[in-house]
């Protein structure tokens, strides 16, 4: 991609960052503005560290936490948040406790599944759900189904991107937000008015990566 790339940086933590690339994308459902990189704040232990710090901040004194649901490649941030939420002294509700960090799995139809012998670390647990980006809310949606479904608890769910400040009467914790991008704009593939001009397509995004086309 020679598009230009911005970068956006977090006002408080400026060693976080992310470069957005303007442009035509699809995702399953949606087409969208702007594609954001957040593959290295996920990959990158230090500024994965950072991104947990940060993402750490509404829960410290307030919530229990037994399981982090990382979805999206967000386990590292996941690791790194338990840490901060069990660390004595910044949190006050979880020091001395455990705190599970899990990814489920994918099976062929792309539904969620847990195999047996997590369930447990699902059921009747309070489960921190973790997510890199929400655009529209339906895949975070059915993720939340998939969590009751198996009997647990959201007590809170953070993204790295959000488009959305909550769902349903939940509220999205997420680092960046879409007021943070100038112009993101998310479309029903239908009334898409770049596709409408004519523009072609230039990635697909599942999961928040991206296919170039
Ligand atoms: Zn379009």
């Amino acid at each position: 991609m020679d598009k230009k790339v911005l970068t956006v940086s977090l006002p408080d933590n400026p060693t976080i960052s992310v470069n957005v690339i303007p442009g035509h994308y699809a995702t399953n459902r949606f087409h969208v503005t702007h594609y954001l990189k957040l593959s290295s704040l996920k990959t990158n232990a230090n500024l994965a560290r950072e991104v947990a710090r940060d993402l750490a901040i509404p829960y410290r004194s307030t919530t229990l936490v037994d399981t982090i649901l990382c979805m999206e490649r967000t386990e590292i941030v996941g690791a790194y948040l338990a840490q901060e939420l069990l660390t004595e002294g910044t949190s006050l509700m979880n020091s001395g406790r455990e705190i599970h960090v899990l990814r489920p799995r994918l099976n062929v139809n792309r539904k969620l599944i847990f195999t047996s012998n997590l369930e447990e670390l699902i059921l009747n647990k309070n489960v921190l759900l973790l997510v890199s980006a929400i655009a529209t809310g339906i895949t975070l949606d059915k993720t939340l189904e998939f969590i009751n479904y198996y009997g647990g608890k959201v007590v809170g769910i953070s993204a790295l991107f959000s488009a959305q400040p909550q769902l349903d009467d939940q509220k999205i914790h997420s680092m960046f937000t879409s007021e943070d991008i100038e112009g993101y704009q998310i479309f029903d593939q239908d009334k898409c008015p770049m596709c409408k001009k004519g523009e072609k397509l230039e990635a697909i995004i599942v999961d928040n990566d991206y296919k170039k086309l």
